[in-house]
């Protein structure tokens, strides 16, 4: 029979993390529980973050991944949401290490904070309505440097537009957008969508934002195009600029330039750099990783798990810090 403690998707119940954190406490993870009185509208509003920590063997240290970036995207999601959570983004970034830890994690780890409207039912009583937080840990495989390339469809879905459902809103309601989409991609053969806006401007995809290389620029579509504002899309932009010479645009982008970019790729915390082979069965370059892709994609990996020495203000030690501490 089904538990509670099963519950963590795409794990059995022996490998459930020991705790969750939530609303300030390190909760057992079978103990935090929710009546089903409550399911339903009162996630509507509900603004979540995709975190990464990546474990160094050579160090026996876990990296916890531009950690102060994603808590002030967490913290202005639940502004646009009238949210008014009892915590700060600097408190927030502290409970996700001291979780870490209570798991004892010492493996690639996704890191997932969910805010809610704990109280509200439906639109009203938002000033009366305590902010609920939960973060939960779970494990992930990284696909840096694997060599798994994508096929890619333009999407018949539009993606939602600013004045509708906010792209900027890493909100759980704009997932409906992203699911029809890539279940339609799915289904009809490929592995993920592009989306465009209501003008037919490139977007994104479900979840992760988009590259193109065309003579040898990075070309992504700007923030104000219909995109979540991807904290993975900053870095790459910035290694782009400052490590690896190479020029980039955040401008409006074609449809058709995905038919004859040389080179497209997928980048967000869950799909890290991931490369697409094709568009619409256009073929993208050779079909397999990019060359510039390829640079992007290794220093990345080399960086989030700290064999570059560089950007260690993107880096979080989740146990030096710990052990530094208790040293004292
Ligand atoms: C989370 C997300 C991304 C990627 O953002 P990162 O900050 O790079 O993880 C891109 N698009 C959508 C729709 C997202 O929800």
């Amino acid at each position: 029979m089904a538990t509670i403690g099963d519950s963590m998707p795409g794990a059995p119940a022996s490998e459930a993390p020991k705790y969750l954190w939530m609303d300030g406490e390190l909760v057992p993870w079978g103990q935090a529980t929710i009546h089903a009185s409550r399911l339903g509208w009162s996630t509507m509003g509900a603004v979540f973050e995709g975190i990464k920590a990546y474990w160094s063997e050579a160090e026996g240290e876990l990296y916890g991944w531009q950690f102060a970036e994603h808590y002030r995207r967490f913290a202005d999601s639940m502004r646009l949401q009238r949210m008014r959570p009892a915590f700060t983004p600097e408190q927030l970034v502290a409970a996700s290490a001291d979780l870490l830890r209570a798991n004892d994690c010492r493996e690639d780890t996704y890191v997932r904070p969910l805010a809610w409207h704990a109280d509200a039912t439906w639109f009203g009583h938002l000033e009366d309505s305590r902010t609920g937080i939960v973060i939960t840990t779970a494990p992930f495989t990284s696909v840096l440097g694997s060599g798994k390339v994508v096929r890619a469809c333009v999407s018949s879905w539009t993606r939602v537009g600013d004045n509708q459902l906010s792209p900027r809103i890493k909100c759980i309601s704009n997932y409906q957008n992203s699911r029809m989409a890539l279940l339609e991609a799915t289904l009809d053969g490929y592995d993920q969508p592009i989306l465009l806006n209501s003008a037919g401007r490139v977007t994104e995809g479900p979840a992760s934002c988009l590259f193109i290389v065309r003579d040898g620029v990075a070309i992504t579509p700007s923030l104000t195009s219909g995109v979540l504002e991807s904290i993975t899309r900053t870095a790459v932009l910035r290694f782009c600029h400052d490590e690896l010479g190479v020029p980039t645009q955040e401008r409006e982008v074609d449809r058709t330039e995905l038919y004859i970019a040389d080179e497209i790729f997928f980048c967000g915390t869950g799909a890290e750099i991931t490369p697409v082979a094709a568009v619409d069965h256009y073929r993208v370059g050779t079909g397999g990783v990019g060359p510039l892709t390829g640079r992007i994609e290794r220093l990345f990996h080399d960086v989030v798990r700290g064999r570059h020495a560089g950007y260690a203000f993107w880096r979080r030690p989740i146990y030096t810090t710990a052990r530094a501490r208790a040293a004292l």
